[in-house]
């Protein structure tokens, strides 16, 4: 029977990544619980950014036992500044599952890391891959996009026939390679070579069989269906000081934006002015804005995925009266904030105030 010839991609990219890839500490270990961090704190973050929080949580919680026995708060707290906390909920969460499930052993298979809170079809894969060397193609937007230039495809990238597509091709040339290196260097092609923006065609290993290059369609491809809209929101809080410098904070509910975190008072609103916004909020505490001073303290604007934040901080210090007049979920100073996990939009606030 005639031998299938070895993909280009196996022929060329791999090598090209063994040679010319970036050096970072998760390729250098097939721990899996280094891995797995790696992976999630990766979701949505750059390289640069992550590889700190990658380091701080493995210092901080060198093996899987550690990170579950450690406090919601404390994990939130290390987390803070990376945004999308339902990673770090999750990450808490799949963490106590494998000491209590699985005995503190990661699972191995591709199905049975899936099984784990936070872990989807790309990461299992990429945790399989690295440290089990299972054979499973990893498929991100990166991975994507290179392939749908490759190939030529028109096919939209966000259309699921699409990604099943091309994991059933890359699932079957993962075949003729070590699991570890081929996912390893589709991410690194995707991330360094073939970029959203200007394309490094001319240094790409796959050039020579390149439909989108061979044919001028860098520009046109991937093509994407659905065109994400953006919601534009208010965000109305209060810095609430008493007379020894102490502030008014709660925790987010799970279900909400910032779930797990804690947060000071705020709303969310849609179309109404900041004016309205405020006394919706003070009439939401039982604050007659008659009886208090409330200064505009400070603005800003904040990206989640899909939605766009305008924030108001506004200050009012309740010099005369005692803080138990008030219903708020828990009054803290400098140091209590410090073990508390805040989203950045209020570190940064906290910063602005000199606090942190
Ligand atoms: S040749 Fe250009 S478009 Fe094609 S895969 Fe390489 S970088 Fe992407």
């Amino acid at each position: 029977m005639k031998k299938k010839p070895t993909p280009l991609f196996v022929r060329n990219v791999i090598p090209w990544y063994l040679r010319e890839g970036r050096d970072l500490p998760w390729r250098a270990t097939r721990d899996p619980y280094a891995i797995w961090l790696s992976e999630i704190i990766l979701q949505q973050t750059r390289v640069q950014q992550g590889l700190g929080y990658f380091l701080k949580f493995l210092e901080t919680f060198p093996n899987v036992s550690s990170l579950a026995h450690a406090s919601e708060d404390q994990v939130f707290r290390l987390w803070q500044g990376l945004g999308y906390y339902s990673r770090a909920k999750n990450l808490h969460k799949a963490a106590k599952i494998i000491c209590d499930q699985w005995n503190g052993e990661f699972p191995k298979t591709f199905d049975e890391l899936k099984s784990l809170p936070g872990v989807g079809d790309y990461t299992a894969a990429a945790i399989a891959s690295f440290a089990f060397e299972f054979p499973k193609a990893s498929i991100d937007g990166n991975v994507l996009r290179w392939t749908s230039r490759f190939l030529g495809s028109h096919a939209p990238i966000d259309d699921p026939k699409t990604k099943k597509t091309i994991q059933l091709l890359l699932d079957d040339w993962i075949q003729d390679a070590s699991a570890h290196s081929f996912n390893q260097a589709s991410m690194e092609l995707g991330a360094i070579i073939c970029t959203p923006k200007d394309p490094q065609c001319h240094h790409c290993p796959l050039s020579e069989e390149c439909v989108a290059f061979q044919n001028s369609l860098t520009n046109e491809l991937p093509i994407k269906a659905k065109k994400t809209k953006v919601k534009h929101q208010l965000v109305t809080a209060l810095f609430i000081q008493d007379n020894q410098g102490n502030w008014a904070v709660s925790k987010r509910q799970d279900n909400e934006i910032w779930g797990g975190l804690y947060a000071l008072p705020l709303l969310f609103t849609d179309d109404t002015s900041v004016d309205i916004a405020l006394e919706n909020l003070l009439q939401q505490f039982d604050l007659n804005a008659k009886d208090i001073v409330i200064k505009h303290t400070w603005t800003t604007s904040h990206l989640l995925t899909h939605r766009k934040l305008q924030v108001h901080i506004f200050s009012i210090l309740l010099e005369d009266m005692p803080r138990n007049t008030y219903k708020f979920e828990k009054w803290i100073g400098v140091e209590a904030m410090k073990n508390l996990g805040f989203p950045k939009v209020f570190s940064d606030f906290y910063k602005h105030k000199g606090l942190l």
